[in-house]
């Protein structure tokens, strides 16, 4: 009977049980009818009786023959139902790991083919470590077959150390350049029973030439590294060979260039690259130096500025503007003019020569250096050169020559004793002109080095200011010289007499050479904390703004017509400028040009350091 169950289908069961249900309940309903309004003689009630009995029998009958083998199939059913979710289950289970799997091949993919990956080795070892379910594992970098450096992952400082020195896999595969695997038993006070541990290195070789630049080191915990794994990882240092060396290459690249900004920065000369493939501009260290108010983004010594430029601003404190953008604008039309361009900036405080280089690739222009070289110092040799020229043959020739033809005439000539007497003087007058030239030039000189000998004392500069206003009036009646100074004050100061005298001789004989026409002059004495501020006033003629920042210099004259028949060395004003500075004192100028000058020249009180 349950093979016979067993041979038919569900709804067959089915079918029949539902029949064999229907045919008892049927049986038992007409049953209930006949006994419902106990009209049923006793002999029909035994009918019934029995007729009840054959349903409930034939009810259990049913259950138990077609039921027992119905459930029976269906528990076994059900049990392969089961067997069948769990492989399907472990199929899926194996789909997602490979989905895992395939998702970190891909990102490692990703990682070793993206630049910025290239500094980080620790992303490229982690992905390699997921992909192979391995439990820590390390990059190695090679170097002249040495290990250079390790990426660890989940790796000990300790074990780092160990596989870098100890490993003799790792040893093997450097000598062999293949790949090798090992397993080692490991018992330990930590784990209850003995555990294998299996360790796999692939050698990352340079294709070019054969060398080995890196390996990859796996280790996983009782499960070898199976072939298949084995060629992957071997694939995977392939392209982690490609991506080092491309790595080795944007390194060796990003040194260079900031080797090359380098080179740049310390050069001394003011540099523009207009580069005009990228269409875009860098300046070196000097450029923005000297122009540092434009706008750019400078980094540091190992990077040139990138440099917004604005011609118009460029050109704003250029003297020489319209020459100089229209030269700007060559270049940046790619048409860099072959001659230089000389300009100054802020009215002749700093000389440049400009020239224009041009940068070629491939036989086309690709961009132009703009060089912009200071020649400040150099100008002024060239100028004390000149200025040196005009003084001597104006300042040295004149007396000499007068030197020379009184001389000459006396010589020649038999003279009365009276005119005798004035050629001598006009000599003596002209040797003494010279004498002091000369010796302005020798001070200057040793000022300049250092070499000059001060006699340190206390000087009380209201009396030498009054010698000195004395001595000058003498000269001159066209002008009146004042002295504006509280008597009441100490202006004592440490000084060296001489020097002093000389400083303030020279201001005031500039003071009365430079007003012409005559008027007054003011000597003022002011006591302030620790220092006394001596001031020279005239009306005269004043000097230009543009002349103002080369007056102290050795040889400056300021050329125009007002002053050409005044005479002068252009040393005065350098002498003085150094003796005030070697009683560590500070010289300078107000003047308005037509109106008059104010030098004023501030003193310390004491020295600290005594100068021999
Ligand atoms: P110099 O022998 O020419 O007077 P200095 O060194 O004393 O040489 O002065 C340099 C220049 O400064 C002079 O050539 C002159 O043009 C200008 N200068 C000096 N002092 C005055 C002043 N008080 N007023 C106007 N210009 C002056």
């Amino acid at each position: 009977m349950g093979k016979w169950v067993e041979q038919l289908n569900s709804r067959q069961i089915l079918g029949i049980l539902y029949g064999v249900c229907v045919m008892s309940l049927v049986l038992t309903a007409t049953g209930a009818w006949f006994v419902r309004d106990n009209t049923v003689s006793p002999g029909e009630l035994l009918t019934l009786r029995w007729i009840w009995m054959a349903g409930l029998v034939m009810f259990i009958s049913a259950i138990l023959l077609i039921g027992r083998p119905l459930i029976n199939r269906m528990a076994s059913q059900n049990e392969r139902m089961r067997a069948k979710h769990e492989e399907l289950e472990h199929v899926l289970q194996a789909s997602k790991q490979n989905e895992t799997k395939l998702q970190y091949r891909n990102e490692l993919i990703e990682v070793l083919a993206s630049k910025e990956s290239l500094f980080d080795y620790s992303s490229v070892i982690e992905k390699i470590v997921l992909l192979t379910s391995a439990e820590f594992g390390a990059l190695l970098l090679v170097k002249d077959g040495e290990i250079s450096s390790v990426v660890p992952k989940e790796m000990t400082e300790e074990q780092q150390e160990s596989l870098k020195t100890k490993s003799l896999l790792l040893k093997r595969v450097m000598i062999s350049k293949l790949p090798a695997a090992t397993s080692k038993k490991v018992a330990d006070d930590l784990h209850e029973y003995p555990y294998y541990i299996y360790e796999t290195v692939i050698p990352v070789m340079d294709p070019s030439d054969d060398k080995m630049i890196g390996c990859l080191y796996l280790a996983r915990y009782d499960e070898q590294f199976d072939a298949s794994e084995k060629s992957e990882l071997n694939a995977f240092a392939n392209q982690l060979a490609i991506s080092l060396l491309r790595m080795r290459l944007y390194r060796q690249m990003q040194q260079d260039r900031k080797e090359t900004a380098q080179l740049i920065n310390s050069v001394r000369e003011a540099i523009l690259y207009l580069n005009y493939e990228e269409e875009s501009v860098v300046g070196n260290r000097a450029f923005i130096r000297m122009f540092d108010d434009l706008q750019f983004d400078y980094q540091g010594y190992e990077e040139l500025a990138d440099v917004k430029i604005d011609i118009e601003q460029l050109a704003e404190r250029v003297d020489q503007r319209d020459h100089f953008i229209s030269y700007v604008e060559h270049v940046f039309d790619r048409k860099p003019p072959e001659e230089g361009l000389s300009i100054s900036l802020d009215q002749g405080d700093c000389f440049l020569q400009v020239y224009a280089e041009s940068i070629y690739r491939d036989g086309k222009l690709h961009g132009t250096m703009l060089v912009l070289r200071d020649v400040t110092a150099e100008t002024e040799i060239d100028r004390m050169k000149s200025e040196l020229v005009s003084t001597v043959s104006h300042e040295l020739r004149t007396p000499l020559s007068s030197i020379y033809g009184f001389t000459e005439l006396m010589l020649e000539r038999d003279l009365k004793e009276s005119r005798r007497e004035l050629y001598l003087k006009t000599i003596h007058d002209e040797a003494k002109r010279l004498s002091f030239l000369v010796s302005d030039f020798l001070d200057l000189q040793k000022m300049e080095a250092g070499k000059q000998t001060f006699e340190w004392e206390r000087v009380d500069l209201y009396e030498l200011a009054r010698d000195s206003i004395g001595f000058y009036q003498e000269t001159t009646d066209a002008h009146h010289i004042h002295l504006d100074a509280d008597s009441t004050q100490d202006f004592t100061i440490e000084a060296d007499l001489e020097g002093m005298r000389q400083l303030l001789g020279n201001l005031l004989s500039n003071a009365v050479k430079y007003s012409p026409d005559g008027g007054n002059v003011l000597v003022s004495l002011e006591r302030l904390e620790g220092q006394v501020v001596m001031k020279v006033r005239d009306n005269g003629i004043g000097i230009p703004s543009s002349a103002l920042p080369n007056l102290f210099g050795k040889f400056y004259r300021v050329d125009n017509s007002d002053r050409r028949k005044i005479g002068g060395t252009g040393l005065g004003l350098a002498i003085c400028k150094e003796i005030a500075k070697a009683h560590d004192g500070h010289l300078h100028v107000e003047s308005v040009y037509g109106e008059g000058s104010t030098f004023i020249c501030e003193l310390p009180t004491s020295k600290e350091v005594v100068h021999q």
